[in-house]
């Protein structure tokens, strides 16, 4: 039987979390005098005085309604970045457990293991982007805490294969981190309603990517009751600050209009990916369920260099392994598009 508390860090089990004045007294009052506060004000027209709600409740109630899951269920992170460093943290011993990624991909989960002092162990997928299973199972041991999949995947913008997740979920005794920080624009569906099924899976989402929120930092962890509990533990008590909390909770008011713009980038995606196909010295457009293109082109780095005169920056990762050439572009308006297509044809033409 999965029982995450096996896998979480003696420390971390044994640890008594920060109690905050909001935690000893979170009802109604007419004078809160016990956070230190200050009481006057702040030097805005709205005022930020009082510490929030470290439990972030009312998003929660939202959130568990738009996904249909529990509220229990939910870990919100200042940025999916927190999420995967607070994973890390809680289940991982420093220089005695690992994890496994699947290169090329998000580069945040080798930084945080770094940081963390975990070693990493490496399954790149093969040439069709998709996941290398001997290798993956090959490298799993006792001290394998975590295995991150990204679907669909940075920077290679493909979804993986679903029964190969579902094979990983099925045969690892410990956490599989489903990253699905693209999911609304893939064709594949969420792994979410599968947490009933898979007390070791922990799927991640954000803000910053469909929803247009980046600048807010708003990551989501979606798991067990048991792995929230978990994450609430080491978290920092405030990690969603107040203004983050009430803007959210307005925009997620708006989810017709995100759909709305899912729609327009999806097509523009699918339109630029069509114009990348019949440029002269682009060698593949890989398909992409994602908000951005992976193109492998000749002389990717000096293309690079030559739209950074022009004032366009792409993300070059023609240094990066199976990325050889490739340059990675996010949709943008559909002036911006024109613009890059634009300055593309004069590199063609110079
Ligand atoms: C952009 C991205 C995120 C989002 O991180 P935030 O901290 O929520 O902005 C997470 N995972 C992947 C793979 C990403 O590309």
């Amino acid at each position: 039987m999965f029982n995450p508390y096996d896998l979480t860090r003696n420390n971390i089990r044994n640890l008594t979390p920060y109690s905050s004045a909001r935690d000893e007294f979170s009802g109604e009052a007419k004078v809160f005098l016990d956070a230190n506060e200050n009481s006057l004000g702040s030097p805005l027209l709205k005022w930020y005085n009082r510490y929030p709600d470290p439990h972030q409740q009312a998003l929660k109630q939202k959130l568990a309604a738009i996904k249909a899951i529990a509220a229990e269920q939910i870990f919100i992170g200042n940025g999916s970045d927190e999420c995967i460093d607070l994973l890390f943290r809680c289940f991982c011993e420093p220089g005695k457990d690992n994890v496994i990624i699947c290169p090329p991909t998000y580069g945040m989960y080798e930084v945080s293991a770094s940081i963390n002092d975990v070693e990493i162990r490496k399954a790149p997928l093969l040439d069709d982007f998709q996941l290398n299973m001997i290798h993956l199972e090959q490298l799993v041991d006792a001290n394998t805490k975590l295995i991150w999949l990204c679907s669909p995947n940075n920077p290679t913008g493909n979804s993986l294969n679903r029964a190969d997740i579902e094979s990983v979920l099925n045969n690892f005794n410990g956490i599989v981190v489903v990253d699905e920080a693209y999911i609304n624009f893939a064709r594949q569906r969420s792994f979410l309603q599968e947490l009933g099924e898979y007390p070791n899976l922990v799927v991640l989402q954000t803000l910053s990517k469909a929803w247009g929120l980046a600048g807010l930092r708003f990551g989501m962890a979606f798991a067990s009751a048991e792995i929230v509990s978990i994450l609430n533990k080491v978290k920092p008590p405030y990690n969603i600050n107040q203004a983050t909390q009430e803007l959210v909770l307005t925009a997620l008011e708006e989810v017709g209009q995100v759909n709305d713009m899912i729609r327009i980038l999806v097509d523009m995606r699918d339109a630029l990916a069509g114009v990348f196909e019949s440029m002269p010295t682009v060698e593949k457009v890989y398909p992409s369920d994602a908000n951005f293109i992976l193109v492998k082109i000749r002389d990717a780095h000096e293309v690079y260099n030559f739209l950074l005169t022009k004032g366009i920056v792409l993300r070059d990762r023609s240094n990066v392994k199976l990325c050889e050439d490739c340059l990675r572009i996010t949709v943008g308006t559909e002036k911006e598009n024109t613009l890059l297509i634009d300055a593309m044809s004069d590199w063609f033409n110079r």
